[in-house]
């Protein structure tokens, strides 16, 4: 079983990849953006919870958003393993998901880091921001805060699973098939 955790900045690149992989490898893409998105737009109580901090570039609260992933995880038993998108976002979100595979005898294979430099990120997410109907994509000052939301709280994260050696910086600029095939040339080795 395949586990990873697909890592960057917003606009690194994750959703796009992640996409490509779960036909590749056929596993179960949980991007905790999208679930969140989806509960918004529900207007379910997670969604209610979840929108001021998502309006603003903040990070949801650690203790909803694990149990939300976990409820994720829990509802998908059949799946031949994980991409992990947006997810952990913070260290005790990391802490958390190991205790939580290590539960059920599972674990996270590797960190795949897409690295982009900041102003590419920028232009990427203000074009997205045209067409996604993404209220966070639209707004200069709210994706600058994501940004800095991910330096000061979630670039850390990095530390946890190199400790573990299973991170991986990849090159995030490129086409999205050479980036791909970045990516596949060491989930190949796994
Ligand atoms: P994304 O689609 O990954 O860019 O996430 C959009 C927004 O959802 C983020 O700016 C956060 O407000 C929230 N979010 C997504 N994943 C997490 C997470 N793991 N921890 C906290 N907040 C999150």
């Amino acid at each position: 079983m395949i586990n990873l955790v697909l890592f960057g900045p917003p606009g690194a690149g994750k959703g796009t990849q992640a996409e490509l992989l779960i036909n590749k490898y056929n596993l179960k893409h949980i991007s905790t953006g999208d679930v969140f998105r989806k509960n918004i737009k529900e207007e379910t109580e997670l969604g209610l919870k979840a929108k001021s901090y998502i309006d603003k570039g903040e990070l949801v609260p650690d203790a909803v958003t694990i149990s939300m992933l976990e409820d994720v995880v829990d509802s998908n038993p059949d799946a031949n393993g994980f991409i992990f998108d947006g997810f952990p976002r913070t260290t005790p979100q990391a802490e958390s998901l190991g205790k939580f595979l290590s539960a059920k005898d599972m674990q996270i294979s590797a960190m795949l880091a897409l690295e982009v430099k900041d102003e590419v990120l920028v232009e990427r997410l203000l074009n997205r921001g045209k067409d996604s109907g993404r209220a966070d994509d639209a707004d200069e000052s709210i994706i600058k805060n994501r940004i800095s939301q991910y330096y000061e709280k979630t670039a850390i994260v990095k530390d946890f699973y190199s400790a573990q050696n299973k991170y991986f910086g990849i090159n995030g600029i490129g086409s999205v098939e050479e980036i791909s095939v970045r990516l596949s040339n060491i989930i190949d080795t796994l």
